[in-house]
């Protein structure tokens, strides 16, 4: 399908880019790698008129680690992030996204700002407890993860605020796993689980579990959490609190999967993200 005629604009900076999408009205977007909106274009589903291009800002490409968390620019592409084991599960997460093609042009920012539950950023973001830089006309804010993602496709940020950071605990000594479950290697998650688990000794001192797909937002896995944190660190405990995995939670049905079989997957990968980040 061809995308309705749009005019297009290269931002020179972010300010710039605040700016024109404002002055562009209601139908201006930014548009980063294009992933998302374009496939959305090409289907009508989304006719902007004007296009903002961020791709080439330096100024949000940046990647640094400091004061215990790292800050990732929001024009970051996937590509980059995979290769980077320090980075532990946001690596993993961005090496199992599509393909290296989807790869090489999708950026972070544009992930999140997309605000599809089914991404795999935004269940380790929320697990981790990380939070995002938007600048827009209006000034720069931080919002936290937990406040980010409102309901399907629709986040906090206003149309001309752009992601220029995100910012993600570094959890040293924290294990993590990250498994995702679909039908061919390159497709969406079906389901996807975060597992963090800080140990002490034999025991959780504290755990968190971020879950993909599972309702029109991403998910904390709250009531397995709580059933794990505190006590011992062993199989069955794992295996009993992963039970409770889809506790609380509304998954959309598909042609992939029902609700059912989407709340069974929750369960299973749940006990085999907790297993990996338990280190058992
Ligand atoms: C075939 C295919 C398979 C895919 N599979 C997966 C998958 O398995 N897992 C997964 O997580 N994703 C998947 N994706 C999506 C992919 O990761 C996209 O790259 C990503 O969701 C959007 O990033 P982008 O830079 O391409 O954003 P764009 O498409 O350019 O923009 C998406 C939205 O974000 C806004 N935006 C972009 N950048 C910013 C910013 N910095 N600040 C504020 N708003 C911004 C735009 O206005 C637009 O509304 C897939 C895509 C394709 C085409």
């Amino acid at each position: 399908m061809i995308p309705a005629d749009f005019d297009y604009h290269r931002a020179e900076s972010v300010d710039d880019a605040a700016r024109t999408v404002a002055d562009g009205g209601e139908d201006a977007k930014l548009i980063a790698g294009g992933h998302s909106l374009v496939p959305l274009m090409k289907l009508r589903l989304a006719a902007p008129s004007l296009l903002v291009d961020i791709a080439g800002l330096d100024e949000i490409r940046g990647l640094e680690r400091s004061n215990g968390g790292w800050a990732i620019g929001g024009g970051v592409r996937h590509a980059e992030l995979q290769s980077r084991d320090d980075l532990g599960v946001l690596a993993r997460a961005a090496s199992l996204i599509a393909d290296q093609q989807v790869r090489n042009r999708g950026t972070i920012g544009g992930s999140l700002a997309h605000g599809d539950p089914a991404s795999d950023y935004p269940a380790v973001l929320l697990a981790a407890e990380g939070e995002v830089t938007a600048r827009g006309t209006g000034g720069e804010r931080r919002i936290a993860a937990g406040d980010l993602f409102r309901d399907y496709l629709t986040t906090a940020l206003a149309p001309d605020e752009v992601i220029t950071d995100v910012h993600l605990p570094a959890l040293d000594g924290w294990g993590w796993g990250y498994e995702k479950y679909s039908r061919r290697a390159e497709d969406w998650a079906m389901v996807g689980v975060c597992a963090l688990i800080e140990r002490s000794g034999d025991s959780c001192e504290d755990v968190r579990i971020g879950l993909t797909h599972m309702g029109s937002t991403p998910l904390r896995a709250s009531a397995a959490e709580e059933a794990l944190r505190g006590g011992p660190l062993d199989a069955e405990r794992i295996a009993a609190a992963a039970e409770q995995a889809a506790e609380g939670t509304d998954p959309p049905g598909d042609l992939n999967a029902t609700p059912e079989y989407k709340r069974h997957l929750a369960r299973v990968l749940t006990r085999r993200a907790l297993t990996q980040a338990a280190g058992a």
